[in-house]
């Protein structure tokens, strides 16, 4: 069943958003090798909750930490670890979620950790992952399909020879974490539920350098390509509204409106983004 929010309930969604957002800017700046992954998740924690919100994973059927922290092949559902040090030219791919007032938001990003330095093929998968979610963002407008923002996330996989994990997939978000419908990050255009304002979605792009298979590791959670080779996973929340996609959980760097005539082709550049950790 999907629950569409009213205008009231999506600006409560976007309070949810904005600690989220400003949670992922805190741990960039924070981000450096040598730290742990449980490094990150406490500092996260302590962000979440001082601006008044609640960890959206803690808790979640059992979920024992404030991120999810997944580094290299690891593809979602990392557990943050004091035993998982970052090195230079890692990727890592940091998922986060909070509640405020009984919202969520979610949203993740892929950074290489340290100072950027690594082959350019994985410079691009992470960037092309980047812009397929922002394709498929731009495509959150009422009277499109579901499955238009699928379409034009998976086209830039298809581009570019990119497994697609179809495992797991985008949501409707809400008063739950995960809400129906499904968003798949493949798929042919114009299909399912058609989308209306009130709709909000986690749009979640997963593409593996290597094959699209999944393996799930023996502590219940952590996701990673079956083929030992480099992921990378972006998301944001995204509200429909009568004006177009509303990025509820945009960074400062990013447009929380993307223009409709801004469409991304296959490939195409997005907006650039520094190498976070950089310094
Ligand atoms: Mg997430
Ligand atoms: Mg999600």
């Amino acid at each position: 069943m999907i629950v569409r929010k009213s205008p009231a309930e999506v600006e409560r969604m976007a309070v949810a958003g904005k600690v989220v957002a400003d949670l992922h800017e805190v741990l960039r700046e924070s981000l450096r090798p040598g730290m742990s992954t449980a490094d990150l998740d406490e500092i996260a924690e302590r962000e979440v909750r001082s601006r008044g919100a609640v960890p959206s994973f803690k808790g979640y059927r059992g979920f024992p930490a404030t991120l999810c922290v997944s580094v290299n092949h690891q593809i979602v559902h990392g557990i943050p670890s004091p035993d998982v040090v970052l090195r230079e030219g890692d990727l890592v791919k940091i998922d986060a979620g909070a509640i405020v007032d009984g919202y969520h938001g979610d949203s993740a990003v892929t950074w290489v950790v340290g100072d950027g330095d690594v082959p350019p093929a994985v410079r691009d998968l992470v960037e092309r992952t980047r812009a397929a979610l922002w394709s498929g963002l731009r495509q959150a407008r009422a009277g499109r399909r579901l499955t238009d923002i699928s379409a034009a996330v998976e086209s830039h996989a298809l581009a570019h020879g990119y497994g697609v994990v179809r495992e797991y997939v985008g949501h409707g978000i809400g008063r739950a974490l995960h809400e129906d419908p499904q968003v798949p990050n493949y798929g042919r255009p114009g299909r399912g539920p058609k989308l209306s304002p009130g709709l909000v979605l986690a749009v979640e792009p997963m593409f593996n350098l290597g094959a699209p298979e999944t393996r799930l590791l023996d502590d219940g959670w952590t996701v990673v390509t079956a083929d030992g080779e480099l992921s990378s996973h972006w998301e944001h929340t995204v509200a429909i509204t009568p004006d177009g996609p509303w990025i509820l959980t945009a960074r400062s760097d990013e447009p929380a409106w993307p223009s409709v005539d801004d469409r991304l082709a296959p490939g195409g550049a997005v907006p650039h983004v520094d190498a976070p950790g950089r310094r």
